[in-house]
């Protein structure tokens, strides 16, 4: 395999510290359920309702739960009788609000707070191709309406077989920062659940465990005495599988909640990237880019929003800004909002998973769909995808979760590519 292959161009995301996203999807913490996703999604009375992927009950942290969300919020409003519908947010719940409200013949303009649309699917142009930031795959593929909108639009969809990844583990003593790796032997896959069915013990526990206890009480429990395993290969099982699926502390996630469904059923990433869905859906909105809500006043004869010094009137308000945006009290609610809903906020939370795109001459890696790498130290673990196929110029997306961030997560852009191609070549020269 080659090393001398050259990195052509790179992106990197930025979602922990992105002020309007706030971490990648929401998340159930050890005190809440998903009844607190159902809460947060009722209407407060007849002028307000919060959508966005966190209000899902089933199809949380997804593009498609973001839409069908969006979707039954406009409803909520053309069935209120509602003429105007201001939207918060043009990520995928509010342009499937904007867009079915509009398509019903509502004005609904969409307050932005970025100089995009998107939201957490973002897309990057790197080298030629255009590749996602944020969201990545169709989920739940047979059941996810925003499949059907990309095979009506003709789009050429890829499958992941996430429970098939090459694991390649990393080679020890690799100093980050340094990209011009000498070859070694060619990467040994292997079996993470080796010698048992490690996943089936995992959510036996998860799904055993008592409401109120987290994901490392569970850990905790399993390490004193892991049975047929190692307890590195637990620890190892339960990084690559949740970690590396929430992004979040063990510490804070439910143990019985916090572990949804969605990998690993039918995925399939989108040739040309999301924005080819939210373009077209935004296509003809009335969209006001760059245009953060500080502020929602709900009278009884209808709604105010304040942006700086714009004021916006309508007769109802549709709000999807992300779970920790609202946390954060960026938009401020009169009157406040419910305690049942700030309870319900209370208990959800945005991990942190974070993307690097990196794009080369030549391609140094096997050929398989999805790779994780294990190393160099126990703890660290990063999944990639083999996005070649998009435009045939060698291309990875990695995706990094928990401790690596802290070390790897830091300077400017070029940096971070440069360390992730570290990681990858040691692990595959
Ligand atoms: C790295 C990463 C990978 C992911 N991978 C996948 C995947 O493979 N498949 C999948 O289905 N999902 C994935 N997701 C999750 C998916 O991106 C989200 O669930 C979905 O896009 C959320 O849509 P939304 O409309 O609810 O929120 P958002 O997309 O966050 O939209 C909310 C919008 O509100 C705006 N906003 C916030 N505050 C204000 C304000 N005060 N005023 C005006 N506007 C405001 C924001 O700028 C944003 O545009 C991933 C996410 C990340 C970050």
């Amino acid at each position: 395999m080659s090393i001398t292959a050259r990195l052509l161009g790179s992106a990197v995301s930025h979602w922990g510290d992105d002020p309007w996203a706030g971490g990648s999807w929401s998340l159930i913490g050890r005190h809440g359920t998903p009844q607190d996703r159902i809460t947060l999604g009722t209407p407060v009375g007849d002028r307000l309702r919060i959508a966005g992927e966190a209000t899902h009950p089933t199809r949380a942290g997804m593009t498609h739960g973001a839409y069908e969300q969006g979707l039954a919020a406009a409803t909520w409003a053309i069935n209120l009788g509602h003429r105007r519908v201001a939207v918060i947010g043009a990520g995928m719940a509010g342009l499937a609000a904007s867009r079915a409200l509009t398509d019903s013949g509502l004005a609904a303009p969409i307050w932005e707070a970025r100089d995009r649309i998107g939201g957490r699917t973002a897309g990057a142009d790197v080298a030629g191709g255009a590749f996602d930031l944020g969201a990545n795959w169709l989920q739940q593929y047979d059941a996810n309406i925003l499949a059907r909108l990309a095979e009506h639009l003709g789009l050429t969809t890829i499958p992941t077989d996430f429970t098939d990844p090459l694991v390649l583990p990393s080679r020890p003593g690799l100093s980050l920062g340094d990209d011009s790796s000498p070859g070694g032997g060619p990467a040994s896959g292997g079996d993470l659940s080796a010698g048992g069915d490690l996943d089936g013990e995992l959510r036996k526990r998860l799904a055993g465990a008592a409401e109120g206890a987290s994901v490392a009480d569970v850990l905790d429990t399993w390490l004193r005495d892991p049975g047929p395993w190692t307890a590195a290969e637990v620890r190892r099982f339960v990084d690559a599988e949740i970690v590396m699926d929430t992004g979040v502390p063990l510490s804070w996630l439910s143990a019985r909640h916090g572990f949804e469904p969605g990998v690993g059923e039918g995925d399939r990433w989108i040739v040309g990237g999301y924005r080819l869905l939210t373009t077209h859906l935004a296509a003809g909105l009335d969209i006001r880019l760059q245009s953060p809500v500080q502020h929602v006043r709900v009278n009884p004869g209808g709604v105010v929003l304040t942006c700086g010094v714009v004021t916006g009137h309508a007769d109802a308000v549709i709000v999807t800004a992300p779970v920790p945006v609202l946390a954060a009290d960026t938009i401020t609610f009169e009157p406040p909002l419910p305690d049942s809903h700030r309870l319900a906020l209370s208990h959800l939370c945005a991990g942190r998973v974070e993307k690097v795109i990196l794009r080369f001459d030549e391609r140094f890696w096997p050929e398989h769909g999805y790779y994780r790498v294990h190393g160099p130290s126990d703890t660290c673990i990063s999944e990639w995808l083999d996005a070649t196929a998009a435009d045939g110029l060698p291309t990875l997306v990695g995706l990094f979760a928990g401790p690596w961030l802290d070390t790897l997560w830091t300077g400017p852009d070029p940096d971070i590519a440069a360390r992730a191609t570290a990681i990858i070549r040691a692990a595959t020269t």
